[in-house]
């Protein structure tokens, strides 16, 4: 697609140099590359240079770039009204978006739901509720989890470098239990076990309120927990009065192949975060649960001033609308399988590759210097991703060693945007020397 002929004729590099000048080096950019224009699964730079988008803003797009329908409802609502705040005056979409959310919610239980604006706030407010809830105020989190930036958020974070390096201290009665990594010797026995050791050396299970996970670690690299240690969890919780917290911020909305990741694990979290791809690219989190858990803060505890904004949820009512329309979650599945047969192949060209994992359309590959376990290669997977955005595909890298390439493809891209970016993802391993 040609660029709009408006845009002003700018290049990556001269974009770089203002970004260099005027942004602190702290905000992160993995590309030296400015966006212009994207649909769908592509995306085009302000020189006209086309890339696949295998990244999708890092599990924000499952349902693509500018979906005519979301940009349709949005521009509907922006018509209407696009600011009251909802605690002010409030408004029927939000309401609506509720309702429609806790019917897609596992857990056999009444159940409520409210919004904020980013992930890292509906973790905030996760771990506020349970603590109203339960009076109590320890959380156990898990090590490589990735629950956002804020202070609450890094605190719950499990890896040092970047994310808390230097931004303590923390708030304090959060401990970390090891989370199941099968490739790097982590057995669901040694993960509870684990739990067991926190119990006895360092909180009391009386004492904790909430214990947080990923159904599949996402910044961790794409470690899956599995069904039997969320069950295992899930016991633990019932039996001390704990709130269980399932952080769905990246792998919620459609992303593993269910609308929720947890619906895979046959238990029913009481509080579920969300955030990401359910508004389709606006800014909209919630927090979803157990009604008698979700009522216990004080009149006014809960809320923000952007909190629940018309556009974000007319967008999210459009997200849902497009999940049934178009039976997303099958081609989550389907999309899921063409990766992991695509990755599965690559991997047995590629010595280093070790691992080819994931759920649904959350899949990863994980690379290792000469094929060896003991030797993670982010070096590595940096050239890979060089490679690739060179050749006009955007990967993300991620997990504790920083050598998983993750795909976070919009589920609407077709199979030949698929084929392509996986055949692109093959000649970058062949360069980089994998
Ligand atoms: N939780 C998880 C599981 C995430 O993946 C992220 C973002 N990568 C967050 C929380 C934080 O979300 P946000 O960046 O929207 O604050």
């Amino acid at each position: 697609m040609p660029l709009d002929p408006k845009t002003p004729a700018q290049t990556n590099a001269a974009l770089m140099a203002r970004r260099k000048a005027a942004l602190p080096s702290g905000l992160g950019q993995t590309y030296e590359v400015f966006a212009a224009r994207a649909e769908g699964a592509e995306i085009w730079d302000v020189e006209g240079k086309r890339y696949i988008d295998f990244a999708g803003g890092i599990a924000v797009l499952n349902t693509g770039h500018r979906h005519p329908k979301i940009v349709e409802a949005v521009k509907q609502q922006l018509d209407q009204y696009h600011h009251t705040c909802f605690q002010v005056l409030a408004y029927e979409p939000y309401v609506e978006l509720a309702e429609r959310l806790i019917a897609k919610t596992p857990g056999n239980f009444a159940k409520k739901a409210f919004f904020l604006s980013s992930g890292a706030e509906a973790v905030e407010n996760a771990i506020k509720i349970a603590r109203a809830a339960t009076k109590r105020q320890g959380v156990i989190a898990f090590g490589g989890g990735f629950h956002g930036r804020t202070l609450m958020g890094m605190a719950l974070t499990g890896k040092v470098a970047p994310y808390k390096a230097g931004f303590g201290p923390f708030p304090a009665e959060i401990y970390h239990a090891e989370f199941p990594n099968a490739l790097h010797g982590v057995s669901v026995a040694d993960a509870l076990k684990s739990l067991e050791h926190l119990f006895k050396y360092d909180i009391e299970p009386e004492r904790v309120a909430a214990i947080i996970l990923e159904p599949v670690q996402g910044e961790g690299g794409f470690y899956v927990a599995p069904p039997e240690f969320a069950q295992a969890l899930r016991a633990l919780c019932d039996k001390h009065g704990i709130v269980l917290i399932a952080d769905e911020v990246q792998t919620g909305a459609g992303r593993t192949g269910t609308w929720l990741a947890c619906e895979q694990w046959d238990v029913a979290p009481d509080l579920i975060t969300m955030a990401k791809s359910m508004a389709g690219g606006f800014p909209l989190s919630a927090v979803i649960g157990k009604a008698e858990i979700m009522d216990k803060p004080g009149p006014g505890g809960l809320g923000g001033t952007y909190a629940g904004n018309p556009l974000a949820c007319a967008a999210a009512l459009a997200v849902l609308d497009v999940f049934e329309e178009e039976k997303l979650l099958d081609r989550s599945k389907a999309v899921g399988e063409r990766l992991r047969k695509g990755l599965t192949a690559l991997a047995s060209q590629h010595k280093s590759i070790l691992d080819v994992r994931g759920l649904g359309a959350m899949i990863a590959i994980e690379l290792f210097k000469g094929g060896d376990i003991t030797q993670p290669d982010a070096d590595l997977t940096k050239r890979v991703c060089a490679e690739a955005i060179q050749r006009g595909l955007v990967l993300l890298s991620c997990g504790v060693y920083a050598n998983v390439i993750r795909v976070l493809v919009p589920l609407t891209a077709s199979d030949a945007i698929l084929d392509e970016g996986l055949a692109v993802l093959g000649e970058s391993l062949k360069a980089a020397g994998a």
